[in-house]
């Protein structure tokens, strides 16, 4: 669907009940439900081996799943008795080692999958791509010339030039080094708001997701845990996993007394849990601020670590068995203190069901 110079016509992507079994008594996916809106952008995380790049490729039709189905604008392109193939699905795929041609030219790169039209035609709409990451003048250029960033964006820009319906990216910012990072995602964000692209990202990393995605969907062991924006899923987790995902926790173990987890730091409210009920306390190692003395919470500082921004902070709390971890702004303690006292930021306190060993 051509709507006007280099925009896609933003498509639904829908995954319903999604299983997939590699091997008879091992499934990688089970049971996903998940839907890609118009225009969004939609970052799939996890960790390493939860099924995020197998999810990936059964939506473009490399793989075919086990269970379930796919529907492109309601329509299924994968199902118990529909096989779209790939070339069919416009669908556009951008992957970690996104290596160009070091042969062809950068024009040359974008209009290789243009195959359907005609060669000025295909010339025509892979300039339109190359203007869109802002890299036209690089046309007859070799990729060797280019840095790793615009790179990735002449990846982008093949991948955008057939206009495909839905985008899907594989850990596409891998590659790059951290500090350019930044920028080719700032870039790629605002490139595929422009194109009005409906985008699936594939990441391990939580800070990215919350960069790019207009909403995340938690994978683990090929399961969905969470759908949600960033700011649900790092306020409200569903459980301790996702919390763990998106920030570094302290536990402690704990019980509930007259509706509140009692542990050495204070009385945190555990709201529909029991009396008696075994819990998880999660305190974010950023929830801590220093208080007066005599106020808050006694604690002797162990060990001192300056990482620019904050200090990080390994404590001795009387009552914990384990030391605790807090990440204290820069500033707030005087050089040598030992024994300090903290409030608890109580937004910063999550109560869940007790650990088992695999949480
Ligand atoms: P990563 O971030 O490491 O790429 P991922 O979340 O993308 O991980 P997948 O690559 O989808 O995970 O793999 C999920 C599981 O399926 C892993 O346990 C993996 O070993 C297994 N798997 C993937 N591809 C195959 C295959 N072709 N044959 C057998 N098992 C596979």
């Amino acid at each position: 669907a051509r709507v006007t110079a280099g925009v896609t016509f933003a498509a639904r992507l829908a995954f319903e009940g999604i299983g997939h079994r590699f091997t008879p008594h091992q499934a990688t996916l089970h049971d996903v439900t998940l839907t890609a809106e118009p225009g969004e952008v939609l970052c799939l995380l996890g960790p390493s081996g939860s099924g995020k790049t197998t999810l990936l490729r059964i939506a473009a039709g490399i793989e075919t799943q086990s269970a379930g189905r796919v529907l492109l604008n309601d329509r299924e392109i994968a199902g118990p008795s529909v096989f779209l193939p790939p070339e069919q699905r416009s669908i556009g795929l951008v992957f970690q080692d996104f290596a160009l041609f070091p042969h062809l030219t950068i024009l040359d790169n974008v209009r290789f999958g243009l195959t359907a039209l005609s060669r000025e035609e295909a010339r025509g709409e892979a300039m339109i791509a190359l203007e869109r990451v802002g890299l036209a003048r690089y046309a007859g250029a070799y990729p060797h010339v280019l840095s790793g960033g615009e790179q990735q964006r002449v990846a982008l820009a093949r991948a955008l030039a057939p206009r495909p319906a839905v985008l899907l990216m594989d850990e596409p910012f891998s590659g790059l080094d951290s500090r350019l990072k930044d920028t080719v995602r700032a870039e790629t964000l605002a490139i595929l708001r422009q194109s009005r692209a409906t985008a699936i990202v594939v990441t391990h990393d939580a800070e990215e997701a919350m960069r790019l995605g207009d909403r995340i969907a938690l994978l683990r062991h090929g399961r969905l845990v969470q759908v949600g924006t960033a700011e649900e899923l790092y306020l409200h987790p569903a459980d301790l996993f996702v919390a763990g995902f998106f920030s570094e926790l302290n536990l402690l173990d704990a019980r509930v007394r007259g509706g509140a987890a009692d542990t050495p730091l204070g009385r945190f409210p555990a709201p529909g849990r029991n009396d008696g009920e075994p819990v998880t306390v999660a305190i974010r190692l950023s929830g801590f601020d220093v208080a007066e003395a005599g106020e808050g919470v006694a604690a002797r500082i162990l060990s001192r670590r300056f990482l620019g921004v904050v200090e990080l902070l390994d404590l001795a709390v009387e009552g914990c068995d384990e030391h605790l971890r807090a990440r204290i702004r820069r500033g707030q303690l005087p050089p040598g203190v030992r024994d300090i006292s903290l409030n608890v930021n109580r937004s910063d306190v999550l109560v869940f069901e007790r650990r088992r060993e695999s949480a």
